[in-house]
């Protein structure tokens, strides 16, 4: 059995005392949803006020990305081991906007993902194709590639405690969502990616979410595949009420 994992990716919206708020609004919405890993990953600089509101809930916290070395003249970047003391226990690694926008690349992917585990971190690893390459056929091409580049390189027994989230780019914040049927095929294929590298067991056991306008009203349906364990949720997690009933579906 696959625990479910609902995660929430703020993106750059909200200040640390909003944050704050948030989780005091979520936490009655969601304590009873003890069959589901209910993640919150703010900004960096809301991590602190995230952590101590959620401390004693069920929610855990999450940041949004981090760089693979553990200190240094790295200006404005932040370590695995500095969210971990910061008391984060999740990592978004690998986002679309962070490919399109801040050059990054499955080689990085990977040495992030590395350092994540080392540190103790989940990290939930985004792969997915654009609306050009869906298009042109090329979406299974482009999810062995990225999961080739981004994950084939770690150990069976690192890659035991990563999740993968599998977002079209083309869905993420547009408000068109994938089919459940478009996105089973590509858990599927995923699913089959890893059990060629890693063996069937991995396959079966390792979680893959759906990102992509994940709603209270399309989650259901998402849920209802096979081979997809939950979601990643950008804009409907930045409301209490929404994340709660996505969380609740
Ligand atoms: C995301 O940011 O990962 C995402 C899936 O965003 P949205 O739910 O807004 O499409």
């Amino acid at each position: 059995m696959r625990k479910p994992v609902i995660a929430g990716n703020w993106k750059m919206y909200k200040h640390p005392a909003e944050a704050a708020g948030f989780l005091h609004d979520l936490a009655p919405l969601v304590d009873a949803s003890s069959q589901v890993d209910i993640v919150v990953c703010p900004p960096f600089v809301d991590v602190a006020a995230a952590v101590d509101a959620a401390r004693g809930t069920n929610i855990a916290i999450g940041a949004q990305d981090l760089f693979w070395l553990k200190e240094g003249a790295y200006t404005g970047e932040v370590s695995a081991p500095m969210l971990v003391a910061a008391g984060c226990g999740w990592v978004i690694i690998g986002h679309s906007e962070r490919r399109q926008y801040f050059g990054e690349t499955d080689d990085s992917v990977f040495k992030k993902t590395v350092a994540a585990l080392d540190a103790g971190l989940t990290p939930i690893v985004c792969v997915g194709e654009r609306l050009e390459e869906r298009e042109a056929g090329m979406t299974e091409n482009v999810l062995a590639t990225q999961f080739a580049g981004g994950l084939s390189g770690l150990t069976p027994e690192q890659f035991a405690h990563v999740v993968i989230a599998y977002e079209p780019v083309w869905a993420i914040g547009t408000g068109r969502t994938a089919t459940p049927e478009m996105a089973g095929q590509a858990h599927h294929f995923l699913r089959e990616q890893i059990a060629v590298r890693f063996g069937d067991d991995a396959s079966q056991t390792t979680r893959i979410l759906y990102g992509g306008s994940v709603k209270p009203d399309n989650i259901k349906g998402l849920m209802a595949q096979e081979d997809l364990d939950g979601a990643l949720v950008g804009g409907a997690s930045l409301d209490p009420v929404s994340f709660a009933a996505i969380v609740n579906f």
